[in-house]
């Protein structure tokens, strides 16, 4: 079965948003293996809609589309479709109830056309939309699926990902149960991943195996089909463990997690505090534990140390160690880390110091790190990395790679 992404939208046209849903939906797609041939863009307007729907119908089975579903006169991607296919739309009385719930709870005024959204192809499956108004709507006609989603990618990719891809599945499926298993490695690099499994992948049929690099990290997707889900898992299993054989020092954890999640499972659950200084990364750490549930229990505090005068006035930073090494030094790093935990009675110090450019300092090249952990009990340590990219890269990067070496110092010391 093959597929083809329509994201319907001027603006995408015009160069004002990228194109991520169609990213987000290949993605989805090729876990279930669907096969994507075509992305398609196209504006708001239903000539052209018509046409583009037209020649994806020649070449493809499952047609998704994206965006055009809102309640504003240029939204016109289901009443395109409908016309196209001499399907009425009917008021789906559950999707008019939710957006009447909507305006209720933030206490706005509903308006006529807000009522456009509950309008649905006559016989679709509904897709309900739990992060704004208009349902997602998949219809079978012919030899064709269509399924219809949300432009905005926060009410579209929880609504493709939890409803779309089962409904598809159950469609293509011919009482195959499809299990996948997402392996998340940091550390190693795409290349480096791919050739220390290259023969699995080679071999590959039965679970497949996806890789995908993004943002500094690395994913494997396995996916398994099997008619039993036990056989199906034990076959993830396996791969997993053939993988991980010989990559796991890499991999640190599984589907929907991230580094600074692990880090924060790590630190509940040695009930440790934790401190950070922050110069290069300028509050970054923080802002990313705090995002989580809970990181009032392990985060303690910290101090953003952009100059000179905060390292030395507030963190303690020796004036001779500056003058020596400077700030961006294995020396400063260590201090920072140690002094942090020290200033707020943390039982972790963490320190990110470096140049993110886009000018040298110091004589040190772009892309230099210094990062220090201090553990309480323990001789504290520096890791020195050389990090490529832009400068958010390099701030962004630098977090990551603070949360890897600080899982496995923690992973260290529980052996110890
Ligand atoms: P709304 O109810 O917000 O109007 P809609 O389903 O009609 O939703 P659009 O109006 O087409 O969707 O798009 C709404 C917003 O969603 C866009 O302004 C853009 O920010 C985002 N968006 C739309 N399509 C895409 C896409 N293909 N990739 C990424 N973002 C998108």
């Amino acid at each position: 079965m093959n597929a083809e992404i329509i994201a319907v939208g001027s603006e995408l046209l015009l160069g004002q948003i990228v194109n991520t849903n169609a990213r987000f939906i290949s993605q989805q797609l090729a876990g279930i293996g669907i096969n994507v041939y075509f992305h398609t863009v196209v504006g708001d307007n239903p000539d052209r809609l018509k046409s583009a729907l037209e020649i994806a119908e020649n070449r493809s089975q499952v047609i998704i589309f994206t965006g055009g579903l809102g309640p504003t006169k240029d939204d016109l991607t289901k009443e395109t479709i409908a016309k196209h296919l001499g399907k009425k739309l009917v008021m789906d009385d559950e999707a008019l109830a939710s957006i009447e719930s909507f305006f209720n709870k933030t206490n706005r005024v509903m308006t006529e056309n807000n009522r456009k959204q509950a309008l649905v192809l006559d016989g679709s499956y509904i897709l309900p939309n739990h992060h704004g108004m208009a349902p997602g709507m998949m219809l079978e006609a012919g030899s064709h699926i269509y399924m219809l989603l949300p432009g905005p990618p926060k009410e579209m990719e929880p609504m493709f990902s939890q409803f779309g891809i089962a409904a598809l599945s159950e469609k293509i499926n011919t009482g195959e149960k499809i299990v996948s298993r997402v392996l998340r490695y940091f550390g190693i690099g795409e290349a480096a991943l791919e050739t220390e499994i290259m023969d699995l992948i080679d071999q590959q049929s039965n679970p497949t195996i996806a890789p995908l690099a993004a943002d500094g990290e690395c994913t494997l997707r396995l996916t398994a089909k099997h008619k039993d889900y036990d056989t199906a898992i034990k076959m993830l299993d396996e791969v997993d463990l053939a993988i991980n054989s010989r990559v796991g020092q890499y991999c640190y954890g599984y589907d929907n997690t991230s580094l600074i999640s692990e880090l924060m499972k790590q630190l509940t659950g040695s009930n440790l505090t934790i401190a950070a200084a922050e110069s290069l990364t300028g509050g970054m750490f923080q802002q990313e534990l705090t995002r989580l549930p809970g990181a009032s229990s392990v985060l303690k505090g910290g101090v953003v140390c952009y100059t000179n005068e905060v390292k030395h006035q507030v963190l303690k930073v020796k004036q001779e160690t500056i003058e020596k090494y400077g700030v961006v030094s294995r020396e400063c790093a260590e201090e920072l880390a140690v002094n942090v935990a020290q200033l707020v009675a943390a039982d972790i110090g963490i320190s990110f110091t470096g140049v993110a450019g886009p000018a040298e300092l110091e004589e040190k090249p772009v892309g230099t790190v210094y990062m220090g952990i201090s553990i309480k009990g323990r001789a504290p340590i520096v890791k020195k990395l050389i990090i490529g990219g832009t400068r958010e890269a390099i701030r962004s990067r630098s977090v990551k790679w603070g949360c890897h070496h600080l899982i496995k110092q923690l992973q260290e010391s529980q052996k110890a």
